[in-house]
């Protein structure tokens, strides 16, 4: 038998080695005494910008998993049966939700209806409707899902995810929590001194996509190309006339565009009003690796655009 204080020293032992599984999510050790980074708990969020915020939060403590692969469209994406197993084996998910992900909505509805661990940050915002006429697409479409736009409305939503991920993941995301917030609470500032520099900013866009943005941040939106809350709506030959009227009227000089902003009808109205496309990365990551610096990217191209 051994003595008591080996045995005591070997428990300190495995308890460090634990811990440096935990701290190092990249280690690739899969031997039994180094525990796989698989071996954190996974959490799945549906989309690269959500993530990029939920993994702030969770430090070291989770793999957080993006399902929809960054520089896909997320209002367009449908899930493989990879995928689903992915949403099943995970720790928690978090979703935007207000029909954002669409074609993850029968999917995570069927999880939040099992009591599975489901977040929709829909649910823990003020929610913008969008303007009476700008959306004929479909009930379910009168709300903006656009909320990631405005580091005010991930503020919102920040406490009730901590508190609901710490849960999951036995862990306190207090100190976390705090963190992320003055982050963001910065940011938000940095954000509105940077557009500041626009002394009118009126907005159009490839879709309805900068509503909260443009509450938050003294914006007018004018119109868009796809006038609807997602891109899976088409153009039409009705909303391009007006559209062509509004741009007339402002006297418009850009037009920004994106991800599922048809290209032909972008080209249509270059041509027709003399406005210049701005591209704009909105729903993806692209080049940039934070949160932080995606809003950064947002709003300087707006400014240096519009000013
Ligand atoms: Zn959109």
């Amino acid at each position: 038998m051994p003595s008591a204080a080996p045995m005591r020293t070997l428990a300190v032992i495995i308890a460090s080695l634990s811990f440096g599984a935990l701290g190092l999510s990249c280690s690739g050790g899969t031997s039994a005494d180094s525990p796989p980074a698989t071996n954190l708990p996974t959490v799945v969020v549906t989309y690269s910008v959500l993530a990029a915020v939920v993994g702030d939060l969770v430090g070291g403590t989770a793999d957080v998993v993006t399902l929809i692969p960054d520089g896909q469209d997320p209002h367009d994406f449908a899930p493989s049966a990879k995928d689903v197993e992915t949403i099943n084996d995970a720790v928690f998910v978090v979703a935007n939700g207000l029909h954002f992900e669409e074609g993850l909505d029968g999917l995570l509805g069927k999880l939040r209806d099992a009591d599975g661990p489901v977040f929709f940050v829909g649910e823990h915002i003020a929610v913008r409707n969008m303007a009476e006429g700008d959306d004929h697409v479909a009930d379910h479409a009168a709300t903006d899902p656009h909320l990631w736009l405005s580091p005010g409305a991930m503020l919102e939503m920040l406490p009730a995810l901590a508190t609901e991920l710490g849960t999951a993941l036995n862990t306190d995301l207090t100190a976390a929590l705090n963190a992320v917030s003055a982050d963001l609470t910065a940011l938000d500032t940095e954000i509105d001194d940077i557009m500041a520099q626009v002394d009118n900013c009126k907005l159009i866009t490839g879709h309805d996509e900068l509503g909260y943005f443009a509450d938050r941040y003294n914006c007018e939106l004018l119109g868009a190309v796809i006038p609807s809350s997602t891109t899976t709506s088409e153009a039409s030959a009705g909303g391009l006339a007006a559209l062509k009227e509004v741009i007339d009227e402002h006297d418009a000089k850009v037009v920004f565009v994106g991800l599922g902003t048809p290209q032909a009808v972008s080209a249509q109205i270059v041509k027709e009003t003399g406005v210049r496309l701005v591209e704009l990365s909105t729903h993806v990551m692209g080049s940039v690796t934070s949160y932080a610096d995606f809003m950064r990217l947002v709003a300087n191209q707006l400014a240096d655009a519009l000013k």
